[in-house]
């Protein structure tokens, strides 16, 4: 692969990647998954093209759907690169070498052996992220290890694993205790049955464990994600190694089986896909995924929801509100703030609390989603949703216009509300920080979408 990726480290940044889909922006452009894209080590790689003012500019190219980072997967192809057969053969290896070393089968036929063993025998490597058995010992004596892993330690493998925080990659930030026990109990509450948790980790832990305890607890749900680690604690009926970046089921037709069986029990019915992606863009990517996920339930009721779309959850930061509605039209944003334990900028600190930007988007009926009035959220009857305590209700915009829970002002020369430390600037013809630094730019800031300022410093991410 060696003359490929030379050449790629010339070409456009990957790490641009997040401002890259939005059309106008200079970088790269997601053109997304081709028939004939060829492979990387995690499935069909993305077809990406570099742009200038809006324009595609130069030979488009293939790259890795799950890594941002060139460390983490440095797959590189042009579009119309003639692969001699000895590469194909050698990236074919590459790819398999590349795979974990146990397979999902084999890690529950570990576990089903390891609950055997008494407390004193059980160890997990906390640098190879695995458990262990006494005879694997000796290999594993210079790594740091636990040990008594007891069964509840086992059924919270999300605290167990460290979160895989490297940002443009895994991007691992596990729901607050509190946030978690909500979302549950939203769905709970909305009568759903089973969950098809992509991404959320913790939510299927949680789920899971209470599955096991309570006889009367009736959710269920299945994993879906790219932390192969998770093969460890779950069985292939919990657990799938999935990309949602290109719909790519790492155990083939069997494991997207699993998945098509999951959404078709109960005739499809009560079934609700949650999701909580990494946030570094592609939302291109990510909705194409979800639509496929979605598409698969809808194989199911012949009879049943005709028209509908499968219910969703999709945990994201307010700034791509716009970004989903292009994809998800029938999607609205809600109020609530989703809080984390290991995100240093987003968790609620010990005095008082952050404002999380993490909003959940749903195709459910607004009003239907309650949120909690002890965290100060309130009923607007004429939206008909639940808002933020401060997010005011503005009669000329007929809206409770805030989004980021800070009460906003309206500006008439906008003819729309605006945060509360934005003024109007009479040079940029909108509203801005005071500060801000009255430049055109050709293309709009990506996460704004406004004019003036770059994605860097954008206002909206202050
Ligand atoms: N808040 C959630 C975790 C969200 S972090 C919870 O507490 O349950 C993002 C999750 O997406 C991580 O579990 C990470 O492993 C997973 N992930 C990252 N990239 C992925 C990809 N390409 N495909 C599937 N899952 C991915
Ligand atoms: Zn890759
Ligand atoms: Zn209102
Ligand atoms: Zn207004
Ligand atoms: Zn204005």
């Amino acid at each position: 692969e060696g003359g490929g990726n030379m050449a790629a480290s010339g070409e456009g940044d990957l790490e641009g990647l997040c401002g890259a889909e939005r059309p106008g922006a200079g970088g790269l452009a997601l053109l997304g998954l081709a028939p004939s894209a060829p492979s990387c080590p995690h499935g069909p790689a993305l077809l990406f093209v570099k742009t200038s003012q809006g324009k595609e500019e130069g030979r488009r190219f293939y790259a890795c759907s799950a890594c941002r980072d060139r460390k983490d997967c440095n797959f590189f192809q042009w579009e119309d690169e003639k692969v001699s057969e000895t590469r194909l053969a050698a990236r074919e290896e590459y790819n398999r070498n590349h795979q974990p070393p146990f397979t999902h089968r084999q890690n529950v036929e570990r576990y089903k052996s390891f609950v055997l063993l008494p407390l004193s025998k059980r160890r997990f490597c906390q640098e190879c992220q695995q458990l262990l058995f006494p005879a694997e010992w000796e290999k594993h004596l210079d790594h740091q290890f636990l040990c008594n892993i007891s069964t509840a330690q086992l059924k919270s493998p999300s605290q167990l694993l460290y979160p895989l925080e490297n940002k443009k990659t895994n991007a691992q930030y596990l729901f607050a205790d509190r946030s978690c026990q909500f979302l549950l109990d939203l769905i709970i509450d909305l009568g759903f049955r089973r969950v098809l948790s992509v991404g959320t980790p913790r939510l299927h832990e949680m789920i899971q464990s209470k599955a096991s305890q309570g006889e009367d607890f009736r959710v269920r749900s299945l994993l879906l994600d790219i932390d192969f680690r998770y093969s460890q604690f779950y069985t292939e009926d919990e657990f799938c190694h999935y990309n949602m970046f290109n719909h790519y089921f790492f155990g083939g037709e069997a494991a997207r089986e699993a998945c098509r069986k999951f959404l078709h029990q109960d005739n499809g019915g009560r079934v609700i896909l949650v999701t909580d992606p990494p946030f570094g863009g592609l939302v291109g990517a990510l909705a194409a995924s979800f639509k496929k996920l979605m598409a698969m339930w809808k194989e199911t009721g012949k009879e049943g929801h005709n028209n509908q779309e499968m219910p969703m959850f999709w945990i994201f930061p307010y700034f791509f509100e716009s970004r989903i509605l292009e994809f998800f039209p029938s999607f609205s944003m809600m109020d609530y703030q989703v809080d984390y334990d290991n995100h240093a900028l987003y968790k609620h600190g010990k005095t008082g609390r952050r404002q999380s930007p993490v909003r959940i988007f749903t195709n459910l009926t607004p009003s239907m989603i309650v949120l909690p009035v002890e965290e100060g959220y309130r009923f607007c009857t004429i939206c008909q949703r639940y808002v933020s305590s401060g997010n005011q209700h503005c009669e000329i915009c007929n809206s409770c216009t805030s989004k980021d829970g800070r009460r906003w002002k309206h500006c008439v020369l906008c003819k729309k509300c605006v945060k509360p430390s934005w003024f109007h600037c009479n040079n940029c013809n909108c509203c801005a920080l005071q500060n801000h630094t009255c430049e055109k730019t050709y293309a709009g800031c990506f996460v704004c979408g406004k004019a003036g300022h770059k994605r860097s410093t954008c206002p909206s991410l202050s």
